[in-house]
């Protein structure tokens, strides 16, 4: 390797463009004895990593060597799911020109790009609770970030544009790749806008995507923007009040603990058992006393549990109102067990995706979402300044400088966590508020 893998991944701005948005330069410092590539894409209706390991293969594999270098790995792997035929084909033409290399394929369940469950699909091994892949000798990265890498050490491009998936009820569900910075509702218009008049915009996927306005940007983790009707079951459970969930807990719950059955977190023997959160917070009762609400930070969020509950209800919500609670009181996680093997049967309590979206109600909506070859010019954006795990970037522009796109905008403020800013348009500086810079054209 003739550069410094970490210093240009730090230089071009390159973030977890999966969602995750932590720094990739911090990944890349440290030392593992594996690196996966996370192909799982296993949100329903996401269409992007699919579609990029079939038309990028070789450049994937070609970061994938790099980052293989970068930490001192022997073994680089590129994990998908079987049925994304095109992407396996791909990826398997090339592989033999990679001798430490190699494909993994995985079935279609959800969460199979969670990074625990996929380290445990891949290696075996179990990531500690509370824990991150590191801590069992693996890197994890995103197959759009391996790409950016890649796009920065040969080129040295920084990160500027993003690509999205837009479905749900549009005309033309579609993938695209815009500046960052456009609003939401300018990337919906190019799917050729709304087929509904009464919609919520979900960012992400929609099982741990977050509800955002058609004002709200397209980030370096923006994957997919998902046009769904608001009557629809998914927005009924997003918008669906704790408080009511939780009256509906303390009459309905009948702790038949079908929800833990299907945890990943749980199923790794991490020690996180919804339906015994559910009765402390629905019966107050603590007759367990292994379970406290500290048990609630080794939920990821994957609201899986509410798919596998007969009475709908969501220790999801529970959870993740334990955490903020907990959070604001300065109350951490001291949960750190290390499991040396899953949960018993957990290969037969995957859950398979095709159920999960028929139960969200988007059978309609599981559609190709093809690449579209060119976007039109846009004449505004504006860039937030928090788009990553750590610190807002500091601007370096001042209102009126003239700047090209890829000049850079704003930087990681000293001694902190955080990333580079890239312009991702040329233009003229017109603004820089408390948490965005606005460029013109
Ligand atoms: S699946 Fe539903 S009813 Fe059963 S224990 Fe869990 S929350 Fe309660
Ligand atoms: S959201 Fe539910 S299923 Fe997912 S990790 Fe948390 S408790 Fe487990």
């Amino acid at each position: 390797m003739d550069k410094n893998l970490t210093a240009v991944a730090e230089s071009a701005g390159i973030v977890g463009a999966g969602g995750a948005g932590f720094p990739t330069h911090v990944k890349l410092a440290g030392s593992a004895d594996t690196v996966i590539i996370n192909g799982a894409e296993c949100e329903p209706l996401l269409r992007v990593d699919q579609q990029l390991m079939a038309r990028d293969a070789k450049k994937l594999l070609e970061a994938l060597s790099l980052v293989v270098e970068q930490v001192g790995a022997s073994r680089g792997v590129v994990a998908l799911k079987e049925k994304y035929h095109e992407a396996v084909d791909a990826i398997k033409r090339e592989l033999a020109a990679y001798p430490k290399l190699e494909i993994f394929l995985m079935g279609s369940f959800y969460p199979a790009g969670d990074e625990q469950v996929l380290v445990c699909e891949v290696t075996g091994r179990i990531v500690p609770e509370g824990g991150i892949p590191i801590n069992v000798g693996v890197v994890v990265m995103n197959v759009e970030t391996a790409l950016n890498l890649y796009a920065a050490y040969t080129d040295g491009a920084p990160v500027t544009d993003k690509y999205v998936t837009i479905g749900g009820a549009v005309a033309r569900p579609t993938t695209v790749y815009v500046p960052l910075g456009i609003t939401v509702a300018e990337a919906i218009a190019l799917a050729g806008g709304a087929t509904v008049a009464d919609y919520t915009v979900i960012n992400g996927g929609p099982m741990m995507g977050a509800v955002v306005s058609p004002e709200s940007r397209v980030t370096k983790t923006t994957k997919g923007l998902l046009v769904i009707p608001s009557d629809s079951p998914l927005i009924h459970s997003l918008k669906k009040d704790l408080r009511r969930m939780l009256k509906d807990a303390g009459i309905a719950c009948m702790q038949c603990s079908m929800c833990s059955e299907v945890c990943p977190r749980g199923l790794l023997n991490h020690r996180i058992q919804p339906h015994k959160l559910m009765r402390l917070a629905g019966y107050s009762s603590t007759c367990d006393e292994s379970v406290t609400p500290l048990n609630a930070w080794l939920c990821c969020g994957c609201r899986l549990c509410e798919y596998a509950c007969v009475m709908q209800l969501q220790p999801w919500k529970l959870n993740g109102n334990l955490k903020g609670v907990m959070g604001k009181n300065g109350i951490k996680n001291t949960l750190n067990n290390k499991p040396d093997k899953p949960a018993p049967f957990r290969e037969y309590k995957r859950y398979p995706v095709h159920k999960l979206i028929r139960q969200l109600g988007l059978a309609d909506y599981d559609v190709p979402a093809p690449m579209s070859a060119r976007q039109p010019d846009f004449k505004k954006v504006a860039l937030p300044l928090k788009q990553n795990v750590g610190a807002p970037s500091s601007p370096v522009v001042k209102v009126g400088d003239v700047v090209k796109k890829g000049d850079l905008i704003a930087k990681i403020p000293d001694k902190a966590l955080g990333a580079n800013l890239h312009a991702s348009i040329a233009g003229r500086v017109t603004d820089i508020g408390e948490s965005s810079i606005t460029i013109e054209a």
